[in-house]
């Protein structure tokens, strides 16, 4: 992909964990490299096909002014979050934070971060069956849409199921989104458990009710299984109240380990019904 590559940023800025550090202040410079296709500027010669290198530096170096983090980590995931928003033709990005006069008792040359961040898509299915369900899933999607570093793309019906694993309660709501995320798997599960807690979900039994459940369907095409999470979620297919919603806004999307499209899959757990 082609990059628009800015080097040596010199921002003056009071970041740091030690106190005098947030007085005194101190230099600190930025690398990035920006992915994303100059074709379209460079046939048309026009910038507002491209992004302007200027607007980006002067996006970085207010980003770096206007905060006081801790960490140089917090700078440059701040300064990705906040390029992605801003510029949607943004595909990639590199970013390296570097602190050459970081308080160190050694000689050293120089300490940086440096970040690889892209855009991944993800469906996440939510359902609630108790408090009230459809505020509850309403706050939900807008506190993730919020985060800076989430945005929601799409949004299926919403669908009332009876519940599914033989606990009597109430009928689900339940539905599917696309959601534009810079998260990694395991930092948007965190994410997605915090947005249930603060809806007030208790654990309760398996199955049992619940004020907002949100899980991951799919993460681009990646396949995981690790103890805390498994993707392609792996109960998915079994679920008409998933399936449903997720055709609507997902149908050419293929399943990573099955190798059939949503559409196939939802249209074959249709068909096991009519049998
Ligand atoms: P739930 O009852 O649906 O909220 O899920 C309970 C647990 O399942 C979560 O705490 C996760 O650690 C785990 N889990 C495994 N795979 C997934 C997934 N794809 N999406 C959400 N949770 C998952």
């Amino acid at each position: 992909m082609d990059e628009i590559r800015i080097e040596g940023l010199k921002v003056f800025a009071y970041h740091g964990v030690l106190e005098e550090e947030s007085k005194k202040g101190q230099d600190f410079f930025i690398d990035a490299v920006l992915r994303l296709s100059l074709q379209e500027a460079g046939v048309s010669d026009d910038l507002e096909q491209s992004v302007s290198y200027a607007e980006v530096c002067k996006f970085m170096a207010e980003t770096m002014r206007e905060n006081r983090f801790k960490l140089i980590e917090s700078c440059a995931e701040t300064i990705s979050a906040g390029l992605f928003r801003k510029y949607c033709r943004l595909q990639e990005l590199e970013l390296e934070v570097k602190k050459p006069q970081a308080p160190i008792d050694e000689e050293f040359g120089c300490v940086s971060v440096r970040i690889f961040r892209k855009r991944h898509t993800a469906y996440i299915a939510y359902g609630s069956n108790s408090g009230e369900p459809e505020h509850h899933i309403e706050d939900g999607i807008a506190s993730l849409d919020r985060d800076p570093m989430c945005c929601v793309k799409r949004m299926s019906g919403i669908l009332r199921s009876t519940p599914y694993g033989g606990v009597v309660q109430e009928d689900f709501l339940n539905g599917v989104l696309e959601l534009s995320t810079l998260y990694e798997p395991l930092v948007l599960l965190k994410k997605l458990k915090e947005i249930e807690k603060e809806q007030g979900r208790e654990e309760t039994v398996r199955w049992g009710p619940r004020t907002l459940d949100l899980d991951i369907l799919l993460y681009d095409e990646l396949e995981m299984k690790t103890d805390e999470l498994t993707i392609p979620h792996p109960d998915m297919c079994n679920r008409d109240f998933v399936m449903k919603p997720l055709a609507q806004i997902a149908a050419d999307v293929m399943h990573p380990s099955l190798h059939k499209t949503i559409r196939e899959l939802a249209d074959a757990k249709m068909e096991k019904h009519v049998i």
